[in-house]
This record gives structure tokens, C-alpha cells and sequence, in this order.
């Protein structure tokens, strides 16, 4: 059933009373763009900035920045390109901004943090995502990692104000930012949950240690309230901002239906998973989506939500 419906995909996700979900790549720079396009994304749901200048010890100019954002905004033509703002730290260092000595690296200042530490790198950042959206014709929003807090979000907001662009948003991928979205909400445009990050952080769990994989698996009940919560934010009185995913729980295909029917209005993944995400979205409603949601969020554990979903999803038998 799998393989007749993968060659069915247009690159749109919908469910199958039509609910459009549109499904966007992960990218890390034009040559990955290119291929996503390839691939029927429908635009890209992170660029991640620090996978094009990986290893650095000096940090880019503007013009060679403005070079590598304006490759991926130009595989896309008119469509939509979240690019996230440096998110250097344990995993993917920058000597110019990170500090290899952290006893504690997933704790420490990485992401929009370094802002604190290195100022300036994330204002020329932005003095350059602006410069490369200027005669693009890509639909660019712009979002930072690592947001903890309200305070953070309203002068991340400010400075992309400052640098002339229109769309800020923020990750929500810290537990404090989730719970605290409606606020957040007021002074962004948009969120995207990472799920990575937001699941490491949920369980206390380092996302690098295999011993610890079965903690830290997004199907986690605590994870998916805190999704729950996060959208509940967005569209809470006075607002309606779409809240995306763009960690790896989107390229699940039986958690990329629990995340519709959280609300998640984009997926956005590595843009080999995009035919099969794309599939079974097709397979069931979004009121079936809905209740998948609530069997996941009612089960005692991450397996046990696993398992109740997918085994009401015929098309993965
Ligand atoms: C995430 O944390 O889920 C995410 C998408 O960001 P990264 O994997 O780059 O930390
Ligand atoms: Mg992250």
C-alpha cells in the first residue's frame, strides 16, 4: 500500500477530508535546498546557518553570508524560507562563539545565547539575512534557537525590527518557552518547535547519549503536552500565529499525525522522509488526527502512545 501511494505524492501534505498541511525541508545550505526542491518541498522549515559555516574559527563576512543564505532562498523562488539564526554549541561548535571548556555544553550558552557573550555576531547576522532577502523572492522568516523566556523573545523580536525583517519568530524547544507561549506569542510572528532539543530538555536527557534513546523519544506524553501547550498559545485569545515542527518527530509518519492533531500547522524534515510523512497524513482525517492526539497524550508511556497510534494506522501495517 506504501510504495502505490508514495508515487503519489505532489508535495503538499494533506489529510484526507483535505486539510492542507504543507511539508517543508530541513536544509543546511543551497546544495540541500536544491535537492529538497527536487524533492517537492513546499519551501524550507530550517535552514540551519551554523551547518554552513561549521568548524570556523573566524566568523563569516556579511557579503560571504549573504552568498550562502541567498543559495537556499533562490532553490526556493517564491516560497517560504524560515532561516534560524546561528545555533552554535556542544554538538556543532564555532570556535568564534562557542567555548569548547563548558563542563555542561546542552546547559550552557549556545543558540541565542551567545548573543550575551560574542555581541554583535547575531546583529550582523541579520544585517545580512536582510541584505540576502533583498531582491529574493522567497517569503523569509527569521527565528532564533534557544529561547527561554518572554524578555528574550520580545529583543530577539526588536533587533529583527531593527535590521528591517518582517517575520520573527522563535524555537520553542526549552520547556520554559512552551509553557510560557501565549506570552511569547505577543511580540512573534510565528514559533517552531524543536523537538530535539525540547525533548532533551523535557526529560533531562542528553539527545547524545544511546543510553538514554528511549528517554529521549518525542512519542514521550510530557513532550506532546508541552506541543499541546505551545499551540494552545498561538491561537489563545487576541492571536493566531502558526506553530511549526522542525525537529525529527516531524519525519515520523505516525507522529507527524499526532502533531496535526495537536494543532502543528507545518512539518518541516530531511527531505528524504517527506513522500512517506506525506502518505500517511493522506490516510486519515484530521477529527481521526485529533483523537490519534489524545490517545497519545492519555497513554502512561512513550512506547505505549507508539503503539496505539500506529497500530490504528492501517496504511503503516
Ligand atoms: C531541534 O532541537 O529539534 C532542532 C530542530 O534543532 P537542532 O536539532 O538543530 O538542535
Ligand atoms: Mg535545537
Amino acid at each position: 500500500a506504501m510504495a502505490s501511494r508514495l508515487s503519489d505524492f505532489d508535495g503538499n501534505g494533506r489529510t484526507a477530508d483535505g486539510h492542507l498541511v504543507p511539508l517543508l525541508a530541513n536544509v543546511g545550505g543551497a546544495k540541500d535546498a536544491v535537492a529538497a526542491a527536487a524533492a517537492g518541498a513546499q519551501g524550507v522549515g530550517l535552514l540551519r546557518t551554523e551547518f554552513c559555516f561549521l568548524g570556523r574559527d573566524t566568523e563569516p563576512s556579511i557579503e560571504e553570508q549573504v552568498e550562502a543564505y541567498r543559495g537556499v532562498f533562490d532553490a526556493f523562488g517564491g516560497k517560504k524560507v524560515v532561516i534560524r539564526t546561528l545555533d552554535a554549541g556542544a554538538d556543532k561548535p564555532l570556535p568564534f562563539l562557542t567555548d569548547a571548556t563548558e563542563p555542561n555544553p546542552a546547559l550552557g550558552v549556545r543558540g541565542y545565547r551567545t548573543d550575551w557573550t560574542t555581541p554583535g555576531v547575531l546583529d550582523r547576522q541579520l544585517a545580512a539575512i536582510a541584505s540576502a532577502t533583498e531582491g529574493s523572492a522567497a517569503d523569509v522568516w527569521v527565528m532564533a534557537p534557544m529561547i527561554a523566556t518572554v524578555d528574550e523573545a520580545e529583543h530577539f523580536a526588536s533587533m529583527c525590527a531593527s535590521a528591517g525583517l518582517k517575520t520573527p519568530g522563535v524555537m520553542v524547544e526549552i520547556p520554559a518557552a512552551a509553557l510560557r507561549s501565549e506570552l511569547i506569542f505577543e511580540h512573534v510572528e510565528f514559533a517552531s518547535i524543536g523537538t530535539n532539543d525540547l525533548t532533551q530538555y523535557t526529560m533531562a536527557a542528553d539527545r547524545q547519549l544511546g543510553p538514554l534513546a528511549a528517554l529521549n523519544s518525542p512519542w514521550q506524553p510530557a513532550v506532546l503536552q508541552l506541543i499541546g501547550l505551545t499551540v494552545a498559545g498561538a491561537v489563545a485569545e487576541g492571536h493566531d500565529k502558526p506553530v511549526g515542527v522542525c525537529g525529527e518527530a516531524a519525519a515520523d509518519p505516525a507522529l507527524a499525525v499526532v502533531l496535526t492533531g495537536l494543532g502543528v500547522s507545518t512539518l518541516s524534515m530531511t527531505s528524504r522522509a517527506l513522500a512517506a510523512v506525506a502518505a500517511v497524513l493522506a490516510s486519515v482525517t484530521l477529527d481521526q488526527a485529533k483523537d490519534l492526539a489524545q490517545l497519545a497524550l492519555a497513554a502512561p508511556t512513550a512506547a505505549a502512545a507508539k503503539e496505539s497510534v500506529r497500530s490504528r494506522l492501517p496504511v503503516l501495517a
